[in-house]
């Protein structure tokens, strides 16, 4: 089925006490693509992908992951039904080797394949097979970032929740790890939910896009339709 949602995200509302930090967001996640949600520092790019990886409960509106209602399960819930969280690269065990982060990946899985998988991201990342005995804390920014997105696949993921893959990389390291998630969406059908502010590269690599503002999703379109567009040139890529 082309048009299967692996995620819908229904008029959520998400609060921090008094604040409203999502305000009636909807946005649906098909399967096989890579969606991204594009949006200025305090959009709330990270409150929607934390009410839709379990970290934070909506008060109004739902979630709903391969076709089962989620809002309201616990995050380690949520990575047994199939949803793996990509942190920020910096958030790999610093003393454990890389060969354990990326066995901490697979924590959920009882099938034999782990070999395989470890495998299979070697041949993405060869430098994490070159360093595989070596502590993830000794690993330079880009490596650690690598790192968590191995981490992630070792899951074998339904959903891989990607946030902000660029963050603290230099310009050449950012355009090689997102040739590598686009590779490993054409050819290991991962389907993504990327959160970045670096809306060029974003865009670049996405199917759709969603442009969040104050809580409110304010435009939605293919991703080469926002490259595009005037709004987009004006607010997120410095021109105008
Ligand atoms: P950034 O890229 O800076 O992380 P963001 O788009 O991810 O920005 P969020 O972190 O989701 O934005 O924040 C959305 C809004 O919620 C902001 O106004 C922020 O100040 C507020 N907010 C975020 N976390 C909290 C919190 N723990 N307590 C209160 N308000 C918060």
């Amino acid at each position: 089925d082309l048009n299967h949602n692996v995620l819908e995200v229904r008029n959520v509302e998400t609060f921090y006490g008094p604040i409203m930090a999502l305000r009636g967001v909807s946005i649906d996640v098909p399967e096989g693509q890579i969606v991204t949600i594009l949006g200025a520092n305090g959009a709330g790019k990270t409150t929607l992908m934390k009410t839709v990886s379990g970290a934070l409960d909506p008060e109004k509106g739902t979630v709903s992951f391969l076709g089962e209602r989620v809002d309201g399960d616990e995050p380690d819930r949520m990575v047994r039904r199939g949803m793996a969280h990509v942190p920020e690269g910096r958030e790999v065990f610093p003393f454990l080797t890389v060969e354990e982060n990326l066995r901490l990946g697979a924590y959920t899985r009882r099938d034999g394949g782990i070999g395989d998988d470890m495998e299979m991201v070697f041949s993405y990342f060869p430098i994490l097979k070159e360093r595989r005995a070596q502590q993830a804390g000794t690993l330079s920014g880009g490596q650690q970032q690598m790192l968590a997105i191995g981490r992630g696949l070792m899951a074998r993921p339904r959903l891989m929740l990607l946030d902000e893959p660029s963050l603290g990389l230099s310009p050449l390291l950012v355009q090689e790890i997102f040739a590598i998630i686009r590779r490993l969406n054409e050819e290991q059908g991962v389907t993504m939910l990327l959160v970045e502010q670096n809306a060029q590269v974003a865009l670049n690599t996405a199917d759709f896009g969603y442009v969040l503002e104050i809580g409110r999703i304010v435009m939605a379109g293919e991703a080469s339709k926002l490259l595009g567009s005037e709004d987009i040139q004006e607010f997120y890529l410095g021109g105008g």
